[in-house]
């Protein structure tokens, strides 16, 4: 197990819905594992497989990166079920390196998905974790930050990361 090669803006695989997972097995315990250790090595609060290449709906936050044990989730096929009122905070994502841009994000979110033992879980997001939801789960559905912003601001900052992604210069 190891830290995994973070996709950047322009790869496939982000742009694509990811697949719901059928079956909870060792490939997927296995896979939560590399996703924790890459969140943690980037580091970042949160991750979605399809940033280290695996389409499938699986998602893992920590606000606290690793501070705090108590704060990390592990989503399966996680869905947003409930949204209530707006924020607009500036976000970042780990596949579009030193960029950052203002989505509007509800103000609070209820979430269920199943946890790596397939039990049923929700969560209830206020804040950074109501952002943090709706960001990775965002990722599962092959859309990025980017895609949520007013259509001009879309437009210029795509103009930008088409250069970037040709080049591969990312800002680390
Ligand atoms: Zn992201």
């Amino acid at each position: 197990m190891a830290p995994r090669p973070i996709l950047r803006w322009g790869d496939p695989v982000l742009h694509t819905p990811s697949r719901r997972v059928e079956t909870i097995d060792g490939a997927i315990a296995a896979l939560l594992v590399d996703m924790v250790e890459t969140m943690y090595a980037a580091p970042g609060i949160g991750l979605a497989a399809p940033q280290i290449g695996v389409p499938l709906r699986v998602i893992v936050i920590d606000l606290s990166v690793g501070e705090k044990p108590g704060q990390l989730i592990k989503l399966i096929n996680p869905e947003i079920v409930l949204k209530e009122g707006e924020q607009r905070e500036e976000e970042g994502c780990l596949s579009i390196p030193g960029i950052g841009g203002t989505p509007v994000r509800p103000a609070r979110v209820e979430v269920t998905g199943l946890d790596p033992d397939g039990r049923e879980r929700s969560y209830t997001g206020t804040e950074l974790l109501a952002r943090a939801f709706c960001h990775e789960i965002d990722h599962i559905d092959g859309l990025l930050f980017v895609d949520r912003l007013t259509p001009l601001k879309r437009d210029l900052l795509k103009r930008k990361l088409r250069k970037k992604a040709k080049a591969d210069d990312w800002d680390e």
